[in-house]
């Protein structure tokens, strides 16, 4: 079972890696790790069981983030109470977006960033993803809001962007008024 302390800290050099093309069929331990990252990522929402087993709360999670340098990662979104729904994106490409950007208003989190983090980071309000799913099938993802962000962000990830890169550190609120908030 996945715990919080196996995901890789922002201080760690790999999280800079551009990960590789996923080439198929998976091999067993890349699928035994999705199952793991789809676990630890629904646990981790479920407050008793995150509580249980100490897990920080997350939505998404790259395989470099647990130090494989491949092109997938996995989101569990939060549709109702513990009622999930997950993405396993595979060599993923973002074919299209809005023109619309929006940003956290509170911030956007990582589990591999463990400090607060202040700033915004724009994003798609709306995207598309092409991708191919554990079998190898091209699969063709919509996403909006939060699930958006989510996409760009974990996207960063696989070629070596941490979210905090998006920040200007002389003005982390540039541009605040001409994106939407969510
Ligand atoms: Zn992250």
């Amino acid at each position: 079972m996945l715990r919080t302390k196996d995901i890789i800290d922002e201080k760690d050099k790999r999280l800079r890696v551009k990960s590789k093309e996923v080439i198929f069929p998976l091999t067993k331990e890349d699928k035994k790790l999705i199952e793991t990252m789809k676990e630890y990522l629904q646990n981790s929402q479920i407050d008793e069981l995150a509580e249980k087993y100490d897990l920080r709360p997350g939505m998404g999670l790259s395989a470099i983030q647990l130090g494989i340098a491949k092109r997938y990662f996995v989101v569990v979104n939060e549709l109702d109470d513990n009622e999930f729904e997950t993405y396993v994106l595979i060599n993923p490409k973002m074919i299209s977006n809005s023109v619309e950007q929006i940003y956290v208003a509170d911030g956007e989190g990582c589990l591999s960033v463990n400090r607060p983090v202040e700033g915004i980071i724009p994003r798609y309000a709306r995207v598309t993803m092409e991708a191919y799913d554990t079998e190898g099938r091209k699969i063709h993802v919509r996403a909006r809001e939060e699930l958006a962000i989510c996409f760009q962000h974990e996207l960063d990830h696989l070629n070596g962007i941490l979210f905090t890169d998006h920040i200007d550190p002389k003005n982390p609120f540039k541009g605040q008024d001409s994106m939407r908030a969510i």
